[in-house]
């Protein structure tokens, strides 16, 4: 029987396990099938406190791994397929995807979130060929072809920002005629030569027979299509929260999917279980505030652990 399992190794995951593994309780993380979560698809990160150069998200997040290992956390590549809450014998069940069974007294839940897509005819056909959610590890295959980004939040931005470095053009598309970005990141791309912005259009199709070729769009105002010819799609359209299979096994969420945690603590409703980071974030969605939040998950499983009669 395990003390405390964390599932998600992204920042909220190994900053509960630093904590949890300096305060004895030998945790387990399970990565699942994105090892060190979305932070490792970005480029550099330069609001992360302590790096005043900016760090690349894979080597901050390997770091922080690399941190809680040193304290004796143990990593497992396993993905957590299906949870069972109290089970008997105060404890939760984990079932692997290698079928493997794990037991564990509490559990912290920080499985982030996933990119959300357009769902519009031809997305799902040339995912992998074209459709990509992530510039920093598709974008260098778009080299001196025009590429469209969709979104206008910040991720839009820097990924439309990112590609103009292989790319002839970037077209960003948005929805509403306001962008949701920050304004020092809307300043950055409206600078950028080689970024096109289409306001108020929405993508409607994704053509192209065994790789993308184009989009055709609804421009809102004029009422009328346009085809854009382009190589490749990137979604930037914000994420969904991983909390199916928690949901699934009673734990509370909100109408959009995030885990809903009690009173400013990182209690779920379920006894023993917590949660961390994007899945049970709507608001901040930040680096800094998933290590924040897993630290103060691992403090709170902790105090359970010590308080419940197991
Ligand atoms: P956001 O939720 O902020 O933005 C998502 C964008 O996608 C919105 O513009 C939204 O449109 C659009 N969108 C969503 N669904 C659809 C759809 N079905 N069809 C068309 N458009 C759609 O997500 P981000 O990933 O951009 O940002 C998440 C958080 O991370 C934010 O807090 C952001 O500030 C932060 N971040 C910070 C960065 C930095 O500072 N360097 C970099 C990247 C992210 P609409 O506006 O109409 O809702």
């Amino acid at each position: 029987m395990e003390k405390l399992v964390i599932i998600g190794n992204g920042p909220a995951g190994c900053t509960a396990a630093i904590y949890a593994a300096r305060a004895g309780l030998e945790p387990i993380i399970f990565t699942g099938d994105v090892p060190g979560g979305l932070l490792t698809q970005t480029s550099a990160v330069e609001n992360f406190p302590g790096f005043p150069d900016g760090i690349n998200g894979f080597d901050l997040v390997n770091s922080m791994q690399t941190q809680a290992e040193k304290f004796g956390a143990r990593i497992g590549y396993d993905e957590v397929i299906k949870v069972e809450f109290n089970t008997g014998n105060s404890c939760h069940r984990l079932t692997l995807d290698s079928d493997e069974i794990i037991e564990t007294q509490a559990l912290i839940i920080a499985t982030g979130a996933t990119p959300r897509y357009l769902n519009v005819p031809g997305e799902d056909r040339l995912k992998g060929n074209g459709v990509s959610a992530c510039a920093t590890c598709d974008g260098a295959f778009y080299k001196n072809v025009p590429v469209v980004v969709a979104g206008g939040g910040d991720s839009a931005m820097e990924e439309a920002i990112y590609l103009t470095r292989f790319a002839s053009q970037v077209h960003l598309i948005h929805r509403r005629n306001e962008l949701r970005a920050s304004l020092i990141m809307a300043e950055r791309a409206r600078k950028n030569p080689k970024i096109t912005f289409h306001l108020n259009a929405v993508i409607q199709e994704i053509q192209g027979k065994d790789q993308v070729e184009a989009v055709k769009i609804f421009h809102n105002d004029s009422e009328t299509t346009e085809t854009i010819p382009c190589n490749a799609v990137f979604a930037a359209l914000g994420h969904e929260p991983c909390s199916k299979i928690f949901k699934a096994a009673g734990v509370e969420t909100d109408a959009q999917g995030y885990i809903v945690l009690k009173n400013n603590t990182s209690h779920t409703n379920i006894p023993g279980v917590f949660a961390a980071g994007d899945c049970s974030d709507p608001h901040y969605r930040q680096a800094i505030t998933s290590a924040g939040s897993g630290a103060k998950a691992a403090i709170d499983a902790e105090k359970y652990l010590s308080n419940a009669n197991l």
